[in-house]
C-alpha cells in the first residue's frame, strides 16, 4: 500500500514529501487513518542522525492518533471508527521475561520501534507518523477516550508515558519532593503527572522566563538550575528527581539535590554524559538510574488515568510543511510544550 508521508533523506536534509510502502492488512492489524501527530525530540536527534544510528529514509512520528479504517480477521480488541493512538512500539515478541513483565520497550528478542525498526512482514525500515496512514499489529494499538481533545492526546503517547513510567516505577507517592529538569514536552507532562499524584513539585528549568508557565502547569515552586544560592537552599531536598535534558549535561549539580536514598531518573540524554563525581552517590546512598518509554499495559493505564482526569498535554498545532520551522524552534527550547502535526495538512 503507498502511503503519503513526510521523510529525512539524510541528516542535513530537511523533513520532505515522500512516498513509503505499508505492509497489507495482516489477520492482526488495525489499519489507521492518522489525523494527529506530535514532534518529539527524538524524531530531531533520529532525522539529523545526532546519535549516529539513523537508517535513512527516515518517517519520524512515534506520537500518533488516529481512526481505525479496518482490522484484519483475528483482531477483536478494536473496531473501525474507534479513535486509538499508537506510541513507539510496534512489535515485540510478547514471550519473553521482559514483554511477559509488561516492559516490552525492553523485550529480549529487541522491540519494533515504530520508525527505524525493521519491518517485520515486508522489511526495510519502520515508518512513523509523519504520514496518512499506518498499520499496527493490534497489540501494539491503544484505546483513546473521545472525552479527550485528540490533538493533545497524541503527545502522551511518548512525551506521557516516558514521564509517567518512572513515576510509578519508583512508588513516588503523595506529599514527595519531586523535582522536574527541563520544561519541554516530557517535562511539562512530568509536572502535571507529579502534581495529580499530590507531590510537592519543584519545576527545575534553565530559563527564569519559563517560570510562570510551570506555576500554571501546576509546579508549586521553581528552582532556577543557574542560580547558585537557590540550587544550595534546595540541597539535599528532593525524593526523585526526573531529568529530561535532551544532551549531554553535568549531573553532578543536580545529584547534589537528592535526599538520602533518594533517586534521579535519567530520560532524556541517550549519550555519553559528562563526568560523574562518586561521592555524590556515595554520599546519602543516592542513586542514579534511567527509564525508556514503558510497556503497553501501563501506557493504556496512563491514557485511563489522563481521561478521568482530564489530563493532556499542551500544544502548538503545526501544518506538515512547518514541520523544519518547528524542529528549529524546538532545539531553542521555544514550544509550549509540544508541536503536533495537523495530518490533514499532509
Ligand atoms: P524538549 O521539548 O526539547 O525539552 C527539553 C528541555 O530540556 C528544554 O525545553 C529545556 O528546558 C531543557 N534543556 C535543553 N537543553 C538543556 C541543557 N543544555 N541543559 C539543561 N537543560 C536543557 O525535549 P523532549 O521532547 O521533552 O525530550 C527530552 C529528551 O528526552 C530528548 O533527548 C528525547 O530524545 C528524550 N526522550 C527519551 C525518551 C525515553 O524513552 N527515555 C522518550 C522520549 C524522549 P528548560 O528551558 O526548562 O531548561
Ligand atoms: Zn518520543
Amino acid at each position: 500500500m503507498r502511503v503519503a508521508a513526510y521523510a529525512a533523506q539524510g541528516p542535513e536534509t530537511p523533513v520532505e514529501p515522500f512516498e513509503i510502502d505499508r505492509r497489507n492488512l495482516q489477520p492482526n492489524d488495525v489499519l489507521i487513518e492518522i489525523t494527529w501527530c506530535g514532534v518529539c525530540h527524538s524524531d530531531i536527534h533520529t532525522a539529523r542522525n545526532e546519535w549516529g544510528r539513523t537508517r535513512y529514509p527516515v518517517v519520524p512520528g512515534h506520537e500518533i492518533v488516529g481512526r481505525v479504517s479496518a482490522v484484519g480477521a483475528d483482531v477483536t480488541r478494536h473496531k473501525v471508527g474507534d479513535t486509538v493512538g499508537v506510541g513507539c512500539l510496534v512489535d515485540a515478541c510478547l514471550a519473553c521475561p521482559a514483554c511477559a513483565d509488561g516492559d516490552e520497550q525492553y523485550c529480549e528478542k529487541g522491540s519494533i520501534g515504530t520508525y527505524g525498526g525493521t519491518e517485520p512482514v515486508i522489511g526495510g525500515p519502520t515508518f512513523g507518523g509523519y504520514s496518512k496512514q499506518i498499520v499496527v499489529r493490534d497489540a501494539f494499538v491503544l484505546k483513546v477516550s473521545d472525552k479527550l481533545n485528540p490533538a493533545e492526546v497524541a503527545p502522551l503517547l511518548c512525551a506521557g508515558i516516558t514521564s509517567w513510567s518512572p513515576l510509578k516505577h519508583w512508588n513516588v507517592k503523595k506529599g514527595d519532593k519531586v523535582g522536574v529538569i527541563g520544561l519541554g514536552g516530557l517535562g511539562h507532562m512530568g509536572v502535571k503527572f507529579a502534581v495529580a499524584m499530590g507531590c510537592d513539585v519543584v519545576m527545575i528549568t534553565t530559563s527564569p522566563e519559563k517560570g510562570a508557565d510551570a506555576k500554571r502547569l501546576g509546579a508549586h515552586d521553581v528552582l532556577i538550575s543557574g542560580d547558585r544560592a537557590a540550587m544550595k537552599a534546595h540541597r539535599g531536598s528532593f525524593d526523585f528527581l526526573l531529568n529530561t535534558v535532551p544532551v549531554k549535561h553535568d549531573l553532578n549539580p543536580y545529584l547534589m539535590l537528592l535526599a538520602r536514598n533518594a533517586t534521579m531518573v535519567l530520560v532524556g540524554a541517550i549519550e555519553p554524559l559528562e563526568e560523574m563525581h562518586g561521592g555524590l552517590l556515595l554520599a546519602g546512598r543516592r542513586r542514579l538510574a534511567g527509564s525508556g518509554i514503558g510497556g503497553i499495559e501501563e501506557t493504556q493505564e496512563m491514557l485511563d488515568f489522563c481521561a478521568a482526569h482530564g489530563v493532556t498535554s499542551d500544544v502548538e498545532i503545526i501544518a506538515m510543511k512547518d514541520i523544519n520551522t518547528a524542529y528549529d524552534r524546538v532545539v531553542k527550547g521555544d514550544v509550549k510544550y509540544r508541536f503536533v502535526i495537523d495530518i490533514a495538512t499532509l
